[in-house]
């Protein structure tokens, strides 16, 4: 089983016979989110293949934490190519099918699900999105019907959070696509891969409480942790959070072992 990163929360999991992607986002269209002022609410969300399809041409899965801009453009294209399902909420569905995504792959979870597919299985808990001083960027929901087709980067609102745990084979790998969590929701998981996103300043407690609910995972790999203005074909840029997640890691589960994963870099937990 080998992890890929496709740099931000981009994951490719190869393994037990299925190839699984998690937010596959590579388009990096500029957004100035790593500014001091942030992402203008107006930039024009892209699309383009010829930045995707280099790495990315086969899947059965595609994992949608949630429904921003980093996370979601990529989709619909990469769901046509691979004719893979997508696992989402509600929004997320609705806003890609606003986005083109063909309809009949749409997997619509909710948190709980727990799949058994042949040689490995998909969990889907309930998560929750970071804030920015207790308030959420780009909030919302699009439920019940399509929207009109997303075009800037506001356009494509959280839509609740949801973290995927995959097991295959007798290693377990955890996601989360933003800087929070539900502790209930993740209690006792024990995974051996933990992809961790730095930042969570505006989260309680935030590494404590997710170590406490996981236990020690053998690996604690971060994801999320680079500048994605800068280019995926070049080492990532971090944007400054990794050296305290590392710090936080080491005092929280110093049983981990704490792996940087450089963009498009491949990793076989052993
Ligand atoms: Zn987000």
């Amino acid at each position: 089983m080998t992890l890929r990163w496709l740099g931000n929360n981009s994951w490719e999991i190869t393994g037990g016979g299925t190839v699984i992607l998690i937010d596959p986002w590579l388009t990096r269209f500029h957004t100035g989110t790593y500014t001091p002022e942030g992402a203008p609410p107006d930039v024009r969300i892209v699309s383009d293949p010829a930045r995707i399809d280099p790495y990315i041409s086969t899947a059965k899965h595609i994992l949608v934490t949630h429904g921003h801009y980093d996370h979601l453009p990529d989709v619909p294209h990469i769901a046509r190519r691979t004719g893979a399902t997508v696992m989402g909420s509600e929004t997320h569905l609705n806003l890609l099918r606003a986005l083109g995504a063909p309809g009949d792959q749409m997997s619509l979870v909710r948190g709980g699900e727990y799949f058994q597919f042949d040689g490995y299985t998909i969990q889907v808990f309930r998560s929750t999105h970071s804030t920015q001083g207790g308030k959420l960027v780009f909030p919302g929901t699009r439920p019940a019907s399509v929207p009109k087709k997303p075009r800037v980067i506001a356009d494509l609102v959280e839509g609740d959070t949801l973290a995927y745990l995959i097991t295959i084979g007798d290693v377990k790998i955890m996601n989360f696509g933003s800087s929070n969590f539900i502790s209930r929701e993740i209690e006792g998981l024990r995974p051996d891969v933990l992809l961790v996103q730095p930042g969570g300043g505006s989260t309680h407690d935030y590494v404590p409480r997710m170590f406490a609910a996981l236990g020690e995972p053998r690996y604690v790999i971060p994801t999320h942790w680079d500048d994605f203005d800068e280019p995926l074909t070049a080492p990532a840029v971090d944007w400054g959070g990794l050296e305290t997640l590392r710090a936080s890691v080491a005092k929280a589960s110093p049983r981990s072992s704490f792996v940087v994963v450089d963009h498009l870099e491949r990793f076989t937990p052993r």
